[in-house]
């Protein structure tokens, strides 16, 4: 297929740039009959509850309707937050200042987790504890990360610095944003490597991984739970539901239940030709993670290697392919960095994020069925760690009730898990972003 867009370098394709160094394989991997738990989703959620329950001595078969690893988990932008984004002040209104603390306190655990685990599965991910800078959109916004940074301080005991926009360019090699935030508690991954790496760690723990094989329904039966696919049936003691974006499609759903609480959502990603190093160290001092606190956020990054910008976005909320979506982004690259105008892309890609009606992820049961979901778009960390809880849970073997954990996990009447009214939402929040900067 030939791509052309002024902006597409020769050779331009719609990939993710990170299947270059790690694509996710191709499994030839028999359904086996029996299983004690049955993990729908080969994902970091479905693999990290797969490592956990290995570790904890019982049977694990994963079951991945395409490759192992292939959905959010190798397409992410690779930047790993410790629960940045769900910790908010809002919290302590609905569920009291305890309670707060404690799901705050729980999603910051993600980051020493998923490095434990990085550290000690010897996973070859390019990990790196880089910090992260959110660009504040307006100075409204400055101000309110300011209380934010305060809040999270207090609580959660994470270092932020508030950053103005004199001494922005320490931190971003663009003027674009009114000042920032910077939380050193932040790292770096190649999410391609540590889905593959991750795979690997269930595999030698004696893990079962089964690919390109959808799940079409779950039923119980008798003691069991009969789990049946396109390509056979088998039986299992129990199940947990990992799908997450990609929880429902035109194919239909392993769990309708867990469909109607998430609101599956396109990202996009462009990665640049290469660049010289010295015009990354420029755009990127301290090769920090960076992202923003517009409605509709732009995330961005330079690639492991140092050689490119990866740059992704919302950049459509109907249905864009990644090759339609790629020069919206890159014109939003050019207006943060605009000495990239000329620089052209060589990859564009999408996948599937999942929000929830609360805005916090969740595990917890449902007629028998376990399930770990609603990563918010920042799921490498959060959903490592919701997959080992949930399969700690589901050892039996957790000490204590983990914070997300059996929350009130709410829908909308009449919702089934199809967002038609994103293009509305999507299109309200792009205007409330314009307007704000106009305001400002
Ligand atoms: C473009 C993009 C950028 C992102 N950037 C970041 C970032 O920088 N930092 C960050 O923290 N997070 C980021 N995220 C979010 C993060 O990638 C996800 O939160 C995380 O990977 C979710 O992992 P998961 O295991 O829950 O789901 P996934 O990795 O999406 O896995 C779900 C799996 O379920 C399978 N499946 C679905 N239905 C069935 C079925 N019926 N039968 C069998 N299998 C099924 C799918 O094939 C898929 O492989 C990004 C996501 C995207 C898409």
């Amino acid at each position: 297929m030939t791509h052309s867009h002024p902006t597409f370098a020769p050779g331009f394709q719609v990939k993710p740039w990170w299947w270059e160094a790690a694509e996710p394989p191709d499994r030839d991997t028999p359904l086996p009959d029996r299983a004690e738990v049955a993990i729908v989703g080969g994902g970091y959620a479905g693999l990290s509850a797969a490592l956990t329950l290995r570790r904890l001595g019982h049977q694990a078969v994963v079951l991945d309707a395409e490759r192992i690893g292939w959905g959010a988990s190798s397409r992410n932008g690779g930047m790993v937050s410790g629960g940045l984004k769900v910790a908010t002040g809002d919290l302590a209104k609905r569920y009291g200042a305890e309670e707060a603390k404690r799901i705050a306190l729980t999603c910051a655990a993600s980051l020493p987790f998923i490095e434990e685990t990085i550290a000690r599965e010897g996973i070859d991910c390019d990990y790196l504890r880089c910090g992260r800078y959110v660009g504040a959109w307006t100075p409204k916004h400055h101000d309110a990360m300011a209380k934010r940074a305060d809040w999270l301080a207090e609580v959660t005991g994470l270092p932020t610095e508030m950053v103005p926009k004199a001494r922005q360019r320490d931190f971003l090699g663009s003027d674009h944003y009114h000042g920032g935030m910077a939380a050193a508690a932040t790292g770096s991954l190649h999410p391609g490597k540590y889905a593959r790496g991750l795979a690997a760690a269930a595999e030698r723990a004696g893990a079962t991984l089964v690919d390109q094989l959808r799940v079409k329904g779950i039923a119980r039966q008798g003691s069991f739970f009969r789990i049946v696919t396109d390509k056979g049936e088998m039986l299992a003691d129990a199940v947990l539901v990992a799908t997450n974006g990609y929880s429902l499609d035109r194919r239909g759903t392993a769990s309708p239940w867990l469909a109607r609480r998430l609101v599956p959502l396109n990202s996009y990603i462009i990665a640049t030709e290469e660049l010289p190093p010295e015009t990354i160290d420029r755009l990127f001092p301290g090769r920090r993670m960076i992202s923003d606190s517009k409605r509709v956020l732009n995330y961005f990054r330079p690639s492991p290697d140092g050689k490119r910008v990866l740059w992704g976005g919302r950049a459509s909320f109907r249905a864009a392919t990644a090759e339609q979506s790629a020069p919206v982004l890159h014109a939003t690259m050019v207006e943060t960095f605009p000495e990239l105008r000329d620089t052209r892309i060589t990859h564009a890609w999408t996948g599937m994020v999942a929000f929830t009606f609360d805005g916090l992820p969740h595990i917890g049961v449902q007629d028998g069925v376990h399930y770990a979901a609603g990563c918010q778009g920042s799921g490498v960390a959060m959903a490592t760690w919701l997959g080992h809880n949930a399969a700690t849970k589901l050892a039996g073997a957790a000490n204590e009730r983990f914070a997300l954990d059996g929350l009130n996990f709410p829908t909308r009447p009449t919702y089934t898990g199809n967002p038609w009214f994103l293009p509305i939402v999507g299109s309200y929040y792009q205007l409330r972003d314009r307007l704000d900067r106009m305001a400002a």
